[in-house]
């Protein structure tokens, strides 16, 4: 008799409501050996329902340890609910004692870090800001993305052939992944567009630099992990690393993960490279022999990843956008249906890969 590779009850960590998530997060860490405290961030927003939404953070382990393990969900709202799934995985391997913390590291993770836009099934955070394009520094004059105002009519437009006509023009005349960077690089002009970094830090990055600041995490060793779906081949966790080729930080991942990391700005990733993403402000602070990487869940095509977005986007640009709409219902229907896939076979091979990823994080920071 063949045996099913996760139980059910492993399989039931992926949830669908944000109420649902947090709950688990917070039951599972509250249980985890060597919890030091779980600490809640709340947002300046509600959810649909009015309810109020958290980003949480369990600290577990020693608040002096040397190195730290950084697991952080939810950057991209909608994307979260397949990262708590994880974060919560993760908690149950501790506190099952499967897995063990060596005494010099302590674990840090950030649930829900855009929980407004998992409330709300969005990859954008409450004010229509990408926080993956949000960690620039805004004292400086704003990026300029040219391709994306050459298209930035035809994404808002409704009418998917003529806008996958024009997009398949651009491709043709420049290059798929100029396309992808004309869309998906980061814009900083359009509010309701897709990808825009925004004008100002937001709610959210100033959540994560308190935390660098609180914990002196720029004086440990760090392995961090953001967790993302909706990009790549079906259910496989592509290890993204967005450091730059021959730096410290793209050797360590190397090191680390193996040859299943790619290097966006070699080329070699499903990624395009972006700007302003979450791994810059952790960047600039990493010592040596530290990592960020994104573990990103593949689901369906770029084609089906920008008419989920752009539909969502459209949808609340809307004058008379509610939440109760069919067309509002729709759009969310095609953005969970994008970005988690409702198939056990799918958060198999999530779980797994995540497990492995995690597990060669905690080893690398013992290397
Ligand atoms: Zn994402």
């Amino acid at each position: 008799m063949l045996t099913a590779l996760l139980s059910a009850s492993e399989l039931a960590l992926f949830q669908h409501h944000y109420p649902d998530t947090r709950q688990q997060f917070l039951a599972a860490a509250n249980k985890a050996p060597r919890l030091l405290y779980c600490d809640a961030h709340e947002l300046p927003v509600c959810a649909p329902d009015g309810s109020a939404l958290f980003t949480d953070c369990a600290w577990i382990g020693s608040d002096g340890a040397k190195k730290v393990l950084v697991v952080i969900s939810g950057t991209h709202g909608v994307e979260g609910f397949t990262g708590s799934a994880i974060q919560a995985d993760f908690l149950q391997q501790l506190a099952s004692k499967h897995w063990q913390l060596a005494d010099d590291t302590a674990v840090l993770l950030i649930h829900g870090l855009n929980a407004w836009g998992m409330a709300w099934l969005r990859r954008c955070e409450q004010t229509g800001v990408d926080l993956n394009r949000n960690f620039i520094d805004f004292e400086k004059p704003l990026p300029l993305n040219p391709g994306y105002s050459v298209l930035r009519d035809a994404l808002m437009q409704s009418d998917k052939h003529a806008r996958t006509e024009t997009l398949k023009e651009f491709a043709t005349q420049h290059s798929q992944t100029e396309l992808e960077v004309a869309i998906s690089g980061g814009q900083y002009e359009d509010p309701n567009g897709p990808f825009f970094g925004g004008t100002g830090p937001t709610f959210a990055r100033s959540v994560i630099e308190s935390l660098i600041n609180e914990h002196l995490l720029g004086e440990k060793r760090l392995a961090v992990i953001d967790l993302h779906t909706g990009l790549g081949p079906y259910g496989y966790g592509e290890i993204i690393c967005d450091h730059q080729p021959e730096s410290h930080g793209a050797r360590t991942a190397q090191h680390w993960y193996g040859d299943s990391v790619t290097l966006p700005f070699a080329g070699t990733s499903s990624s395009v490279p972006k700007l302003g993403l979450l791994d810059y402000a952790w960047h600039a602070i990493m010592k040596d022999e530290s990592c960020f990487v994104t573990l990103e869940f593949g689901t369906y095509s770029v084609e089906s990843l920008f008419n989920a977005i752009l539909l969502d986007h459209q949808v609340h640009a809307s004058a008379d956008f509610t939440w109760s709409d069919q067309a509002t219902r729709d759009a969310k229907k095609i953005m969970l249906s994008h970005f988690y896939p409702a198939d056990d076979q799918w958060r198999e091979m999530v779980l797994l890969r995540a497990r492995q990823v995690i597990r060669l994080a905690l080893e690398g920071l013992q290397k």
